[in-house]
């Protein structure tokens, strides 16, 4: 009996399959968040990324979504009880811009987009409970975002200054450091410069050696990966070295850093940061001030990063040398940033060739010849210097002047000055009819919202109209998903109060793509924050995400996908043609999380002969059960039984390994092995006696329920009308995962 008899009636029809599937998980709400009220079992808050919501689901996100799916879907099938829920990061720029493009509200446009996506989302049979999904720009939700910015300033953690900060000419507002690639605009990728401006910025800085610390303990764990763990060294940016007093010629004194201890003695100079804490004190000679205002208001090109034409203002001041050899000049220059944060080093020109450039141009410096065996000479270490740190994370801007962002809850008083809104009178709501037409801030030019009253002592007052940057709504994404949606109107404090939420905090796994470090980094920074005021009390080491998985991004022809290049694949059409479960199976089979994945139809080709060819296969072997003459006597084929035992036993054991340790690619690839074997032990039967006896044919559904079960959590759809039609019952939760070999009577 070949597969193709059965054809075209019991053919692979995807569509139908999955249809069934979706309707049911709908009517029987199989996702729906477990209370935790029920004590004594496991529990998982399972983190997807928060998409913004500017467009459509992209590859991408199908390749997050699908292995945080079959993680959560793994873990359901164990008896653990999931939390597995997202937010829509809804505020921000793409979706102002998405909005000026479309000539509507903000408010509508990521409504739509939404709404959309959403609908991508359910078609593709993700587990997600979407009663707990939210919206960051709805009024109840951009409270936290305004409750946290007042939390925080209540504390120094947040503060107003005049700063350098990176502008963008084009987008008319300024970026956070983490904003600026290269120079240039992460957005428009037009050059960025610096200029000055009073912003509120986040006091980050206070738990950065925090971070740093548990960032060890977190790699001790072994549930960080190591792309999660390299992203968080990556934006921490730590450098190691020591750091010395060195005496000015006006008998002032100046911390400088190095991470080179054995080449002090070939300092050449002292660079300080523009943006280092004292930088006035050091500019006060002749036109140095001048020159520095000239370098924070456009006069630094941010696009000319190459050491060549990096601006350097002399000071005039000089520093005495820490070997006693010619004084050093102290220079002011945009170049330490980058490497040490806003600190000032010593330029050493043989170490570093930064400061080779810098030296070559201010005093002709050449670099010495090479010596061929030249023995290192030891330096002695000056007295003074001590062990020290550098970090590159620092304190950065969160107020932008755009529109649609959360309003930040503070006014200007004539008589009172700078006045928070008090927390019982938020949320500030921003005015929703308004449309920005993508220069300027159109919030500051309403009247109606910019006037106000004093808080404090009703006087007339202005509201501050600058927004908070969607990156501090980031801050908080990660929690109201563990708040129960008939909570979720409560005040904040209450709401940190809530049992639920403890319960489901930490987050046992955040699968995120590899360009989220800066997220989880300051969230992370956060938690610690709120422990200290004391929401977060019961996280004792402030670490929100016990574990975390980046995967590496979708790419075509070796590069990135994008309209511009006509290399897009659009989820949409790979699912109309070839079925949910085949595109998911098709995103975990080609590629490790941790490698790009190079998209190429051959991996959904093959997924999908796989599955169907399994389908159809299942439905022949099903129908055979009907078939009254097949033979009782299974003597001779018993050793060929025991055999498939023995492999389904061992898929068990690897394929649980695989998803464990979310290597979702490896657990595919052993499912399609394990059909193989099946297959292959029908060959030997009908090799051996030319037809199944009843219990070859019981052994061969037996193992094909079992691959139903475990390959519900990579394409659901299909795995459960499998197991619903070899188990011969309905389902009414989910499949238990398989720990044992059922053994043939
Ligand atoms: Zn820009
Ligand atoms: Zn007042």
């Amino acid at each position: 009996m070949s597969d193709s008899q059965h054809e075209p009636t019991r053919a692979y029809d995807a569509l139908a399959i999955e249809g069934r599937r979706q309707r049911a998980w709908g009517a029987q709400s199989t996702f729906r968040t477990p209370d935790t009220a029920d004590e004594g079992r496991p529990r998982k808050y399972i983190k997807p990324s928060a998409p913004f919501t500017s467009g459509n689901i992209h590859m991408g996100h199908v390749r997050s979504y699908s292995i945080g799916d079959a993680y959560a879907r793994f873990c359901r099938a164990r008896g653990e009880d999931v939390l597995f829920a997202f937010g829509f990061d809804s505020f921000g720029l793409p979706a102002e811009l998405g909005a000026i493009a479309q000539n509507v509200a903000p408010s509508e446009w990521v409504a739509r987009c939404a709404e959309h996506m959403t609908a991508q989302l359910q078609r593709l049979g993700f587990s997600f409970d979407w009663e707990r999904s939210f919206m960051s720009s709805d009024a109840v939700m951009y409270r936290w975002s305004q409750w946290l910015f007042l939390t925080l300033l209540e504390k120094g953690l947040v503060y107003r200054g005049t700063g350098n900060v990176d502008w963008c000419d084009t987008c008319q507002t300024t970026l956070a450091t983490i904003q600026v690639e290269n120079g240039t605009c992460w957005r428009c990728h037009n050059p960025v410069r610096l200029i000055e401006r009073p912003q509120w910025y986040l006091r980050l800085s206070a738990y950065v050696p925090e971070n740093d610390e548990r960032l060890r303990e977190l790699a001790d764990s072994g549930i960080w990966d190591e792309n999660a763990l390299a992203s968080q060294r990556f934006v921490l940016g730590r450098v190691d070295g020591v750091e010395l007093d060195l005496r000015a010629d006006d008998d002032g004194e100046l911390i400088v850093f190095t991470p080179h201890i054995d080449a002090i003695a070939d300092a050449r100079f002292v660079a300080i940061s523009p943006k280092h804490p004292d930088i006035e004190r050091w500019s006060t000679r002749g036109s140095v001030g001048e020159r520095l205002e000239e370098l924070r208001s456009g006069g630094l090109e941010r696009a000319a990063r190459d050491a060549e034409s990096l601006p350097v203002i002399e000071t005039g001041h000089m520093l005495r040398s820490p070997s006693g050899s010619e004084p050093l000049p102290l220079l002011i220059s945009p170049a330490v940033d980058g490497r040490f944060g806003p600190t000032a080093v010593l330029g050493i020109p043989e170490r570093d060739s930064t400061d080779a450039v810098i030296a070559q141009r201010l005093f002709g410096w050449e670099r010495p010849a090479q010596v061929a065996s030249r023995e290192p000479v030891p330096q002695s270490v000056p007295a003074g210097v001590r062990g020290a740190v550098r970090y590159k994370a620092n304190d950065f801007s969160v107020s932008r002047q755009r529109s649609w962002g959360t309003p930040i809850p503070i006014v200007y008083c004539e008589q009172c000055g700078i006045v928070p809104v008090p927390h019982e009178q938020l949320p500030v709501e921003l005015p929703l009819h308004m449309r920005p037409t993508g220069t300027g801030n159109p919030l500051a030019e309403l009247e109606e919202f910019a006037n106000s009253s004093c808080p404090s002592c009703g006087g007339p007052a202005r509201r501050e109209t600058d927004t908070l940057d969607c990156h501090f709504d980031a801050l908080w994404l990660w929690v109201p998903v563990c708040v129960p949606p008939s909570e979720r109107e409560r005040t904040l404090d209450e709401i940190f109060a809530l049992d639920d939420l403890r319960a489901w905090l930490p987050c046992e796994r955040v699968v995120a793509g590899s360009d989220s470090g800066n997220f989880v980094f300051d969230q992370r920074i956060i938690a610690k924050a709120l422990r200290d005021i004391g929401h977060l009390s019961f996280m004792d080491d402030g670490e929100p995400f016990a574990g975390c998985l980046f995967h590496e991004m979708v790419i075509r022809d070796g590069r990135k996908m994008s309209k511009h290049l006509g290399n897009v694949v659009d989820p949409d059409e790979l699912v109309s043609s070839y079925g949910a479960d085949t595109v998911r199976m098709a995103s975990l089979y080609a590629a490790r999380p941790q490698k790009s994945l190079n998209w190429s139809d051959s991996a959904v080709t093959h997924c999908h002969r796989f599955l169907g060819s399994l389908w159809r296969y299942s439905q022949a072997r099903l129908a055979m059960t009907a078939d009254e003459s097949l033979d009782d006597d299974g003597a001779s084929t018993e050793f060929l039984r025991a055999r498939l035992q023995k492999w389904c036993a061992t898929a068990i054991e690897k394929i649980t390994e695989d998803v464990e340790q979310l290597e979702m690619h490896s657990a595919a690839r052993n499912l399609i092995r394990l059909f193989e074997r099946i297959k292959g032990f029908e060959s030997r039967v009908l090799a051996k006696r030319g037809a199944l006896c009843k219990e070859d044919l019981g052994a061969v559904l037996d193992a094909l329920q079992l691959m139903a079960a475990m390959l519900a959590p990579f394409a659901p759809h299909i795995a459960e009308e499998l197991w619903i039609a070899c188990s011969g019952t309905e389902l009414t939760d989910h499949i238990p995962w398989p720990t044992t070999v059922k053994v043939a009577a």
